[in-house]
């Protein structure tokens, strides 16, 4: 079998001076830029690029559910497609969903519900799409923080907005957010989300060893790393709303009326 490029990962994830391949300190995340409001045709939006993740997220909701017999009748249904483009990785992917793709889909779904008052919109749906175009580790947490944007983007009615981050192990030492090769190489990835309403954890993977210590240390830099993505995420809703603001007062109006 022809060996890809890819294939050969780095002997070490640290430089000479300890900083990780790409620069970042141990416990560093990488770029995170966010943006809300960016397709049009869709009820809400949001885009983020995440290191070199660059990822879409566009919600329609409440809206009858399709097909009929998975409506309920007691409270709406949460319904996410996480879909990566074939272009998104290094090797070609293959278009159908595979396995993991639904099963990231239903793990955010799961992380995003609990936010959600489901249970006043019976017998309609809220559908989540997520295109992955530029993929490297770490793509289910983007996509759950920018899909949590995305719904509060559409105006739909939520406890708190959800974030997610991962934190993980590379050449023994404990990291944040790992990049792809990182995630790779590395001994382990344990990637969490946080629901802000109850400060509670709506995700918690786990791939790899570590011990106790490192399990609960694991834990506070996830939580230092979450609130300077939920930051972000605040950041990029309140910009939106500061830009009508601006219009509206650039037209003579008064915002608010
Ligand atoms: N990846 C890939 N091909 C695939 C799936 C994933 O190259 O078919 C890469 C991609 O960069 C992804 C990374 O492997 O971000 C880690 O994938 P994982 O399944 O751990 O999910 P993620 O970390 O993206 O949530």
């Amino acid at each position: 079998m022809t060996l890809l490029i890819q294939d050969k990962y780095p002997e070490k994830l640290f430089r000479e001076d300890g900083k990780r391949l790409d620069g970042r300190d141990k416990d560093d995340l990488r770029n995170i830029k966010m943006e809300v409001g960016v397709i049009k045709n869709a009820d809400g939006s949001a885009y983020i690029e995440w290191g070199n993740n660059k990822i879409f997220a566009s919600v329609y909701g409440p809206r009858e559910v399709h097909p009929h017999h998975l409506a309920k009748p007691d409270k709406g249904i949460l319904r996410v497609f996480y879909r990566m483009t074939t272009y998104s990785v290094f090797d070609r992917k293959r278009p159908a969903p595979g396995r993991r793709e639904k099963e990231i889909s239903m793990i955010i779904a799961d992380c995003l519900e609990p936010v959600l008052f489901l249970e006043l919109y019976p017998g309609t749906s809220f559908e989540i799409f997520i295109e992955v175009v530029d993929a490297d580790g770490g793509t289910r947490c983007a996509s759950t923080t920018v899909a949590a944007l995305a719904l509060a983007d559409a105006g739909v009615p939520m406890r708190s907005l959800v974030t997610s981050c991962a934190v993980g192990k590379i050449d023994g030492q404990l990291v944040t957010d790992l990049s792809g090769i990182e995630d790779k190489a590395g001994e382990a990835d344990l990637p969490v989300a946080m629901t802000w309403f109850n400060d509670e954890l709506s995700l918690l993977q786990f791939d790899g060893k570590v011990n106790k210590d490192e399990f609960n240390e694991f834990l506070e830099m996830a939580e230092e790393a979450l609130g300077q993505v939920y930051q972000i995420q605040l950041d990029a809703l309140k910009r939106k709303y500061q830009q009508i603001r601006d219009n509206v007062q650039e037209e003579g109006g008064d915002p608010e009326e």
